[in-house]
C-alpha cells in the first residue's frame, strides 16, 4: 500500500492535502492517534505556508468557473455528492468514531445521515433563493446574491464532518469554492470527503482540504489577500487570533465559538424530563458547544430533581463508544483530559460538592460529574469545560433564574424546562442566547439561524442566513 494511504476500520483514507483535483504530500506528517486506545490511525500531512498558499491559488483559479457555473448544476453536483455521503455512511461512521471517539451508533443514525442532508438542504435552498425586486420612481432594484470567492473553513474536531459540511455546502451552493482545513485531531473524513467529491464530478479546485496545525498554518489562510470570506467553528482563543488575522484585509468573518448554557428547571416541570434533559448534556462526552453544562434549578424541587438526576445518571454506560450498548464515550485527547480534570479539581478546592463523579476514570474516559455548592462567579460556572462535567445552582423565581442564566460572556444556547406555556415564552424572550428550547434539546432546523451572541460568536449561519455570509449582495438599479 502507498505511503500515504491508512487503512482505518477496514476504510482506506487517503493521509495527503487534497488541492486542485489533486493529492499533495508535505514534507512534514503527524501522528493522528485514536481516543478510544491510543491506537496510532496515521501519518498525516503537515502542511507549511507553501501548501495552504497553494490550496487558497487552486480555490482562486477555480473560481470563476464554479461562480459561472448555472445554479441548477451546482444544485445537482452537490446532490451527488449528498449521494455519495449516503453510500458511505457506515464507512464515514466507523472512520469518525475511530478518529473523535464519538458513539458509532449516533455517527450511524444521526450524524452521517445529517451531512447528506446539509449537502441536499443547502442545494434544495440555493434553487428557492429570492431576487428581491423594487420600484423607486420608475427605477427597478434588482438584489442578487453573487458568489464571493474563494473561503477558508476552519473546524473543531468534536463533530468534524457534520460541522465542516455545514460551511462547505452552503459555500458551495453560493459559487464560492473553498479550503477547509479540519482540526488535526479529528482529520481523517475530510479526507473522504474529497473523494466523495470527486466521485461526485465536482470540478478541480472547488472543495480543497488542507491538513495541518492551526497554529501554523492558520493566518496564512486567514490573512490571504485572494481569501473572501472566513468562516471558523472553534473555542473563543483561536477566533481572537483569526479575527485579528483576518482584519488585516478586512475579511468578512463568521464565527461560531464556545458556550455555557444553561439548563433552567422550574419547579412546575415535569421533572422526570428535566432530568432527562440534564442527563442528555452527557452526549459525545460533554464535547458539545451547545451543551447546557449550568443546571439552574428552583430551590422548591432541587432535591426531587437531584435524586430523578442521579438516578438516570448512573445507568448511563460509559465505554468502547463502538458498542452499541454504550452511552460514554472517551474525551478526544490527553489535552482534553488534563484540562477537564484541572477545571474539577479546582472546583473542589474551592468548595464544590461532587453529587456525581468528580475524578478521573481509566484512560481517556472522565465519568459523569455533577458539581454543587458552586458560586456564580467561579471558574466551573463561568468557563467552559467541554467534558462530562455539569454544575447545579438554585433559584428563587423567574428573576434570579434569568440573572444567573445571562451571567457569563457566552451566549449561545440556553433550555428551559416549565409546565407553564407562558412563564416560558417570558424567560425566553429575557434570555441572551441564539437558541432557546422549552422542554426539549438539540431539536434543528437547518432553515432557522444558528450562532451565538456575546463571545459564543459572531453573524449566523443556517438558512438564507448562510447565503447572506457566502454571497455578495448587490443591489442594480436600471432607469426606466
Ligand atoms: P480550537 O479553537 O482549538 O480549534 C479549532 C480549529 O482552529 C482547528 O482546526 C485548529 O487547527 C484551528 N486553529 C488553531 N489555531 C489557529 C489559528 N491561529 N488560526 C487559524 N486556525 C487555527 O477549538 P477545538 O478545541 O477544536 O474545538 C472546541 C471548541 O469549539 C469549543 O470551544 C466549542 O464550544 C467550539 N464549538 C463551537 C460550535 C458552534 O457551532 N458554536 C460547534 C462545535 C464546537
Amino acid at each position: 500500500m502507498s505511503q500515504h494511504l491508512t487503512t482505518v476500520a477496514g476504510v482506506t483514507v487517503d493521509t495527503r492535502h487534497f488541492i486542485g483535483g489533486d493529492r499533495a504530500a508535505s514534507t512534514e506528517t503527524f501522528t493522528d492517534v485514536s481516543p478510544i486506545d491510543g491506537r496510532a490511525l496515521g501519518a498525516i500531512a503537515r502542511a507549511t505556508a507553501k501548501e495552504a498558499a497553494a490550496a487558497v491559488a487552486a480555490a482562486e483559479a477555480a473560481f470563476p468557473g464554479w461562480a459561472a457555473t448555472p445554479p441548477a448544476e451546482r444544485a445537482r453536483l452537490l446532490r451527488a455528492v449528498a449521494d455519495g455521503v449516503e453510500k458511505r455512511i457506515e464507512e464515514l461512521a466507523l472512520v469518525e468514531t475511530a478518529d473523535n471517539g464519538a458513539l458509532l451508533r449516533s455517527h450511524r443514525r444521526g450524524v452521517m445521515p445529517r451531512v447528506a442532508h446539509n449537502f441536499r438542504f443547502f442545494a434544495d435552498r440555493l434553487l428557492k433563493l429570492g431576487h428581491a425586486e423594487f420600484e423607486t420612481r420608475g427605477h427597478a432594484q434588482h438584489v442578487s446574491w453573487d458568489p464571493a470567492g474563494p473561503c477558508v473553513l476552519i473546524t473543531p474536531w468534536n463533530a468534524p464532518l457534520m460541522l465542516a459540511t455545514w460551511k462547505v455546502a452552503p459555500a458551495l451552493a453560493a459559487g464560492d469554492t473553498v479550503v477547509l482545513k479540519p482540526s488535526e485531531w479529528s482529520p481523517l473524513t475530510a479526507s473522504l470527503l474529497a473523494d466523495i467529491a470527486t466521485a461526485a464530478g465536482l470540478p478541480a479546485g472547488v472543495l480543497n482540504v488542507v491538513q495541518g496545525y492551526g497554529s501554523e498554518i492558520g493566518s496564512t489562510l486567514t490573512s490571504h489577500p485572494d481569501v473572501r470570506r472566513v468562516s471558523f467553528t472553534g473555542s473563543v482563543p483561536t477566533a481572537r487570533l483569526i479575527a485579528a488575522s483576518a482584519a488585516s484585509r478586512l475579511t468578512p468573518l463568521s464565527l461560531e465559538l464556545g458556550g455555557k448554557s444553561p439548563l433552567l428547571v422550574f419547579a412546575d416541570a415535569d421533572l422526570e424530563l428535566a432530568a432527562e434533559l440534564a442527563v442528555e448534556q452527557y452526549d459525545n462526552a460533554g464535547q458539545v458547544c451547545l451543551a447546557a453544562t449550568r443546571v439552574l434549578v428552583e430551590e422548591t424541587a432541587a432535591e426531587e430533581f437531584t435524586r430523578r438526576f442521579t438516578e438516570k445518571a448512573a445507568g448511563l454506560v460509559q465505554g468502547d463508544p463502538r458498542d452499541e450498548a454504550t452511552d460514554i464515550g472517551p474525551l478526544i485527547h490527553p489535552h482534553q483530559l488534563e484540562k477537564v480534570d484541572g477545571f474539577v479539581t479546582r472546583a473542589l478546592d474551592a468548595g464544590a460538592r461532587a453529587v456525581i463523579g468528580g475524578h478521573r476514570g481509566h484512560g481517556l474516559y472522565y465519568p459523569p460529574t455533577l458539581l454543587t455548592d458552586v458560586d456564580q462567579d467561579s471558574e466551573i460556572v463561568q468557563e467552559e469545560v467541554f467534558g462530562p462535567v455539569l454544575t447545579l445552582q438554585t433559584f428563587t423565581g423567574e428573576d434570579e433564574a434569568v440573572r444567573l442564566a445571562n451571567g457569563t460572556r457566552f451566549g449561545l444556547a440556553a433550555t428551559v424546562a416549565t409546565g407553564d406555556h407562558e412563564r416560558a415564552r417570558r424567560v425566553a424572550a429575557r434570555l441572551v442566547a441564539g437558541t432557546v428550547w422549552t422542554n426539549c434539546f438539540f431539536v434543528r432546523d437547518l432553515r432557522a439561524p444558528f450562532g451565538g451572541s456575546r463571545q459564543s460568536g459572531v453573524g449566523r449561519e443556517g438558512g438564507d442566513w448562510s447565503f447572506d455570509f457566502y454571497c455578495d449582495l448587490k443591489t442594480t438599479v436600471t432607469a426606466p
